[in-house]
Parts: C-alpha cells; sequence; structure tokens
C-alpha cells in the first residue's frame, strides 16, 4: 500500500512538473505570422508556449512580397496563421490556398478604424499601416490573445498574462510619444516620407506625413507626383525629409537636394530591423522613430 501511494504521489508529482515546464520544441503551438511586425506582437503573446515563423523578414517590403516555394511549407506547418489584412497582403490567399493548410487564418487589425487611402487608389482603398498608431496595435494585441487561446485553450492564463504585460507597455509608449509631439512647435510638425505609411500616426499623433508614393510601394511615383512634393516642401517650409528602411533612398535624396530640406534620418513603417538594428522589435521601432521626429522638428 505504501509503495502504491508512493508511486500515486510520484506520479501526481511529474504531472505537475510538466505542466509547470517549459513545452518542448515539438509541442508548442506552431504560429505564421505575415510580416516581422506582427511576428513580434505574436512572440510577445505567445511567449515559450508557441514558435513564431515570419514570412516577410527584416527589413522587407511586404507590400511586393513574393512568396518562395518554402512559404508554403512554413504555412503547412501552422496551426494558426495571423495576417495584417486591409488589403496589406494581396499575396497570402492564394498562398494559403496553396499550402492545403486548414489553419484559421486570423486578421490581427479586425476592429480598427479603417483609414481610406488618400485619392482612393490602392486595394480596395483601405491603408493597411495600421500599426503605427499604437491604440491599433493594442487591437492587434487582443486579437492575437484570443486567437491563441482558441487555438491552444491549455494556455489561456499564460496567453492573458503575457498580453496584459505588453499591453501596459503599449500604454507607456503612446503616452510617451504623445507627450513628445507635443514638445514640437506646432507649425512644425510636417514630415516628408517616402511612402505613404504614417496616415494612422498622422491621425493618432498630429504629425503631418506628405508622401510622393501612396499607401503601396507597388507603383512608382510619377514625376509630378515628384514635382509637387518639392513645390510643397518649399512653400511649406517643412524641415525634414525621411527615408525608410524598406524603400530605395535616392528617391528622398532628391527630394532633399532639390528642395533645401534636410534629410531627418531613417524612419521605420513597414518592418523591424535584426537584432542589431535599431527597431528589432516594434517598441523599438516606435520609439526610434519619434526620436528621430523630435530630432528633426525642433533643431
Ligand atoms: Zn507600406
Amino acid at each position: 500500500m505504501v509503495t502504491r501511494r508512493w508511486m500515486l504521489s510520484v506520479a501526481a508529482g511529474l504531472a505537475l512538473l510538466m505542466t509547470a515546464a517549459p513545452a518542448p520544441a515539438q509541442d508548442k503551438l506552431k504560429v505564421l505570422a505575415t510580416f516581422s511586425i506582427l511576428g513580434d506582437f505574436v512572440k510577445n503573446v505567445g511567449g515559450d508556449r508557441i514558435e513564431v515563423a515570419t514570412l516577410v523578414g527584416p527589413n522587407s517590403d511586404a507590400h511586393v512580397y513574393a512568396p518562395a516555394p518554402a512559404d508554403a511549407k512554413k504555412v503547412a506547418d501552422a496551426k494558426v496563421v495571423i495576417v495584417n489584412g486591409l488589403g496589406y497582403e494581396g499575396w497570402m490567399s492564394r498562398l494559403v490556398k496553396a499550402s492545403g493548410s486548414k489553419a484559421p487564418v486570423v486578421v490581427a487589425s479586425k476592429g480598427v478604424k479603417e483609414r481610406k487611402a488618400p485619392g482612393g487608389h490602392g486595394h480596395g482603398g483601405a491603408d493597411p499601416h495600421a500599426w503605427q498608431s499604437v491604440a491599433n496595435a493594442k487591437v492587434y494585441v487582443a486579437n492575437i490573445r484570443d486567437a491563441l487561446i482558441a487555438a491552444d485553450p491549455a494556455g489561456k492564463a499564460a496567453y492573458e498574462a503575457n498580453a496584459a504585460a505588453y499591453l501596459g507597455k503599449l500604454d507607456a509608449l503612446d503616452a510617451d510619444v504623445k507627450a513628445a509631439v507635443a514638445a514640437i512647435p506646432a507649425d512644425r510638425r510636417k514630415i516628408i516620407s517616402t511612402h505613404d505609411a504614417f496616415g494612422y500616426f498622422q491621425q493618432a499623433y498630429g504629425v503631418e506625413f506628405i508622401a510622393p508614393q501612396g499607401v503601396s510601394t507597388e507603383a512608382e511615383p510619377s514625376a509630378r507626383d515628384v514635382a509637387r512634393i518639392i513645390t510643397q516642401v518649399k512653400k511649406q517650409k517643412i524641415p525634414a525629409v525621411f527615408l525608410e528602411n524598406i524603400a530605395d533612398p535616392r528617391l528622398m535624396e532628391r527630394i532633399a537636394h532639390e528642395s533645401g530640406a534636410r534629410i531627418g534620418g531613417k524612419l521605420y513603417s513597414d518592418a523591424l530591423t535584426d537584432e542589431k538594428g535599431d527597431a528589432p522589435t516594434y517598441l523599438d521601432m516606435m520609439r526610434h522613430n519619434i526620436k528621430q521626429i523630435s530630432t528633426a522638428l525642433m533643431s
């Protein structure tokens, strides 16, 4: 009897140990995110219960992404697929179909207030860059949390705790961005960026962005668009133009040269950097961008 009781308590102890320890790699929930910023949100919510793969990597442009054969396998392996939506990943539905995946495809931007692309061109007229407002990033995180709980109910408490901790960091970030903008004189809150990726940032924080290229990088800006921007920079005395990590710097260098505006540095719009760069996480990206903007507009 003693032996049997001892055996039972050992078994119970082992079971307890197994639930408390991080899941071995093969038991982790495999989650696929379409691009680096989304992948970072997923990592923060999933913690060590999940394994995240991304399709469009650091410093890469998701607007014009061409999936590789290996991407179909990544999709097929995933138990949950997370996409931005708002017409951002036009190539994704074909890839999901080709992969034969039956995994749920979760739209992380579901519930954000959609911004229409100025001029009405682009896919369905939506501006996809909703993550550039931290309030929207919080919506993404809540959607990702709910999707992970649905796919892995045993991890509910962990996903809720991770999401709550990360949402707290986003609240602090949002307050810091607002404080930084408030310190910039109102008549200097104007910037030129390469493509129209900061419309949600503009709506949320009141810095005006003007771009020669639309909400997608698919179409090159016309000579007329570029000329219009140069005239506008001169007329409105816009202090700084910015490069983007996903765009060719030459267009902006030309606009700066011909308008007399300074190059204010590099902004991260659609992709994070690798670990060694200025923006390996979303929090780093937003803090880098607001610091560059403040420095350029206040000097
Ligand atoms: Zn973009």
